[in-house]
Formats: structure tokens, sequence, C-alpha cells
């Protein structure tokens, strides 16, 4: 829970708010793992400008994640902006940009919470072209070819038939 005292900035043309927390997202499930070890840091500021006021931020976390093709473990960092206009009543209720605010004294943080979650990817690797691991030893090939490897390729198989040796 992260409350905005947001009257001040809606009646009053041109005034300006920033903010800053530590949003806790450690109880979060992404994956099969807790990745958000730490908590993330939200920082923004709610402007009114020409009586529209909007809310621009930014939430830096960092999380512990384990390939999905791998399933080595490394630490990413991510920035994701929460924008959003904020309105105390909609006539249009088809625009789904617009955020609406049932009380001045405003709880940012499940915005902030869904933005984020929305943001993280469904498919997680270590590095663009992972190599994963050998389907028959389970080795990590990022870390080298493993000896099965050769005696499966057929290309070593068309090799082997002009082996000197095996004539
Ligand atoms: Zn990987
Ligand atoms: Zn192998």
């Amino acid at each position: 829970m992260f409350i905005l005292e947001l009257e001040p900035v809606f009646n009053n043309e041109g005034a300006e708010q920033s903010f800053e927390y530590l949003c806790d997202m450690s109880d979060y499930n992404y994956n099969g793992g807790y990745p958000f070890e730490n908590p993330v840091k939200v920082e923004g500021i709610v402007i009114n400008s020409t009586d529209i006021v909007t809310v621009k931020a930014k939430a830096c976390f960092t999380l512990c994640l384990s390939c999905d093709r791998c399933a080595g473990e490394f630490v990413r960092d991510f920035t994701v902006p929460v924008d959003h206009t904020l309105v105390t009543h909609v006539e249009d209720e088809t625009n789904d940009e617009l955020i609406v605010i049932d009380s001045y004294r405003y709880d940012i943080d499940p915005l902030v919470k869904e933005d984020i979650i929305l943001s993280l990817p469904t498919k997680v690797l270590c590095k663009d072209g992972c190599l994963g691991i050998c389907a028959q030893c389970g080795k990590n090939l990022n870390a080298g070819p493993c000896e099965c490897k050769k005696a499966t390729d057929p290309r070593w198989d068309a090799l082997s038939m002009f082996d000197p040796a095996e004539n």
C-alpha cells in the first residue's frame, strides 16, 4: 500500500507531486519461483497539466531467474514504465487508458504491481542464443559441447565412412 494525497494536484492546474517508495513483491510467484528478492524501487510524479492529471513513474527491480532453456540461474535488471491518466469519473467507459480513482487518497500500489506483472516476459532465456541442455546426457551446452553430440551428428557418421582406419 502506498497512499498519494491527490487533492492538491487535482485542484491546482500546473501542480506537481513527486513520490518514491519501495514496493514489496517478495510473495509474487513467477515461473515457479519467487524472483523478487529485493523490493521494487518506484519513483514518479503526478502532474496536473491543463486539468489533466497524469502519473509518470518507473519501477526498477532485479530478478533472480532460471533460464527456460538451460535452467541456469541468472539475474536481470528491469525498468517498467507506469504511465497513466487519472480521473475522478469517466464519461467514456470504453477508454481503459484512464484510471478512475474513487478517492483523492489514492493507493497507487495495486496499479504499479499490475503494470509490473503485465510486463514480465512469459519466457526467459539466460542470454540470446542460449544453447540449452543436451537431451541425452543433460549437459549444459553453454559450457561446451558434450560427448554424445559427435555420435548423433550425421555429418560425423558420413566422415567416419571415409576413415582410413576402418578399412
Ligand atoms: Zn540458458
Ligand atoms: Zn550430450
